[in-house]
């Protein structure tokens, strides 16, 4: 049997042990120290924004501290993209807040800015107040239509929690994803573009914002010599070990970008000539995506094939692929929660899937998968 070539694995460039060995020399092995601080300023500089950024244990967290920093709090309710992972919507339910989906649009996959005005309008006659916080994601790395969903949000003054958890490297009309709302979660786990093995960050607008992250990551210590709490804290810094490996990982994270690109390019290439398959790409030159995974949908119709066919051909040879995400308003736990739009995250889902898009992927995993989507296709 041939290796498994996986949907997307981590890949380390060289220099992580160096920041991890440091580390260990220093001692720094409890959490915080220079490794810390040093990725935040890496993540500072590349996003090249005023912005400030505090790294956590995962995207997860940071989404959480976000919504409390945003004023969450139970009962309120909160706006979410139907179309992604569940880690968008579970802070929402930690709070004791109640997720409202919204539907993507098919340009980007992302939220549809006029959905998200239909939602906020009927949730104001609902229940007479405005949801607290708006999280648009910035899908498989495709920037959302930021321009359009901040107008939307500025009208009704709610404040927006980017999901940048699949976008680091991408921009939107030359801003860089993550820098738009008032705050932003990116994840470093280890299928993203870039890995601290697990980790995250909060992208916060000002320094006070950091702060109260730093402080509210790190079990909420009021300054006394004693053990004194006026607020719940939260376990959730990232530790300076991980972060030696991010810091690493920020040192390539263009070439990463360049390389899952390329690996997008390939798949053009290869579904040029096939009918009823169209690969997912940039709308409009607005848009630059990492292209975090490659994706296709597929036109059983045209094609004759579903994408279940094809996902389990590719298994055959050992090749991973995956469904695209179910969007929320579809899933069990969520069933109870409010959803505005129509059918697009719905029967993308159901004809949509995710190809191996790592950027460790070599040319001989491409010519495999090149030899086996051919092979099923004939
Ligand atoms: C990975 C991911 C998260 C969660 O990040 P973790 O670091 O795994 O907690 C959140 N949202 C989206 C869209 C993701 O892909």
């Amino acid at each position: 049997m041939n290796d498994k070539i996986w949907l997307s694995s981590p890949h380390m460039g060289g220099n992580e042990q160096k920041y991890v060995n440091e580390a260990f020399e220093q001692n720094w092995v409890a959490p915080l120290g220079p490794n810390v601080n040093g990725l935040e300023a890496d993540l500072e500089a590349y996003l090249s924004q005023d912005i400030h950024v505090a790294a956590l244990s995962s995207g997860t967290a940071a989404l959480h501290l976000g919504l409390i920093n945003l004023g969450v709090k139970p009962g309120d309710e909160v706006i979410c993209q139907t179309m992604t992972f569940s880690a968008s919507a579970n802070p929402i339910a930690y709070l004791g807040a109640i997720p409202v989906f919204v539907d993507s649009e098919s340009d980007t996959w992302n939220m549809c800015p006029k959905s998200l005005e239909d939602a906020i309008r009927s949730r104001m006659i609902a229940t007479g107040k405005e949801p607290k916080a708006i999280i648009p994601v910035h899908l498989y790395g495709m920037p959302a239509k930021m321009d359009e969903i901040m107008a939307v949000a500025k009208k009704y003054n709610i404040p927006v929690l980017e999901d940048a958890a699949e976008g680091l490297g991408s921009s939107y009309k030359g801003q860089a994803c993550g820098t738009f709302g008032a705050m932003a979660a990116l994840s470093f786990n280890g299928n993203k573009i870039i890995t601290t093995s697990g980790g995250g960050a909060l992208v916060c607008s000002s320094k006070e914002q950091k702060d109260q992250t730093v402080f509210l990551s790190t079990q909420a210590r009021d300054e006394a010599p004693h053990y004194q709490h006026s607020q719940i804290g939260y376990n959730y810094r990232m530790s300076n070990i991980c972060a030696g490996i991010g810091r690493g990982q920020m040192e390539v994270l263009n070439d990463r970008v360049t390389a899952r690109r390329s690996n997008n390019q390939f798949y053009q290439d290869l579904f040029r000539d096939i009918e009823g398959v169209t690969v997912f790409v940039e709308p409009s030159s607005d848009f630059f995506s990492n292209h975090w995974l490659s994706c296709i949908t597929i036109d059983e119709k045209v094609a004759g094939k579903s994408r279940e066919d094809l996902r389990l051909a590719l298994l055959e040879e050992n090749i991973e692929s995956r469904p695209l995400w179910k969007p929320m308003h579809l899933q069990p736990v969520f069933s109870e929660s409010p959803f505005y739009g129509t059918t697009v995250a719905e029967d993308l889902f159901n004809c949509g899937l995710c190809l191996p898009s790592g950027s460790n992927l070599s040319d001989d995993d491409r010519a495999r998968i090149k030899e086996a989507v051919l092979a099923f296709f004939k």
